[in-house]
């Protein structure tokens, strides 16, 4: 006699499974063939970028078709998958033609616009990096923080500019 009829639920290791992970694919493969995929229009308030061609039952990127000629999402894709459409929106390839398409159809404005904020970043980084390396002076030659103050007044006459911000000796 087994033991296994005295366990709840215990079950002989000879018992054959329901589905065997291959029957389980094979079903899946049945479905994917005969599952009619549709085009969904709902997809392009997420994918802005995203067109339906309805003449040749496709969808295609209007970013990267305008810069590139390769690619599927270029060509149109007839395959109707949201992950398949997900992939190409975080691909980097996808994410440098939009940067690039924003940079060129930008009105002129704008773009004058962007460009003095990146300057207006630069000098900022600038001043923030001279006030760190003044911080990591202080900090290897055991310094006080009471210095930092009279260090940038320092800096500023040597003809450092180093703005007006971050400027006193209160730990971070
Ligand atoms: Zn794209």
């Amino acid at each position: 006699m087994s033991l296994l009829g005295w366990v709840t639920g215990a079950k002989p290791k000879t018992q054959p499974v329901k589905k065997t992970s291959e029957e389980i694919r094979e079903t899946q493969k049945v479905y994917e063939t005969k599952r009619q995929r549709k085009f969904q229009t709902a997809w392009q308030e997420t994918f802005s970028w995203l067109v339906y061609d309805d003449e040749k039952n496709t969808v295609f990127c209007k970013v990267c078709r305008e810069l590139e000629t390769a690619g599927t999402f270029c060509t149109g894709n007839s395959n109707f998958k949201i992950d398949t459409i997900r992939i190409h929106d975080t691909a980097d390839a996808h994410k440098f033609n939009v940067a690039k398409f924003n940079a060129k159809f930008m009105p002129v404005a704008q773009a004058i616009a962007a460009k003095s904020l990146v300057l207006l970043d630069k000098s900022r980084v600038g001043k923030l990096c001279t006030l760190f390396r003044t911080a990591h002076g202080m900090a290897k030659s055991g310094r006080p923080y009471t210095d930092f103050v009279w260090l940038c007044s320092l800096n500023e006459a040597n003809g450092l500019d180093i703005g007006k911000t971050y400027r006193n000796d209160k730990a971070a």
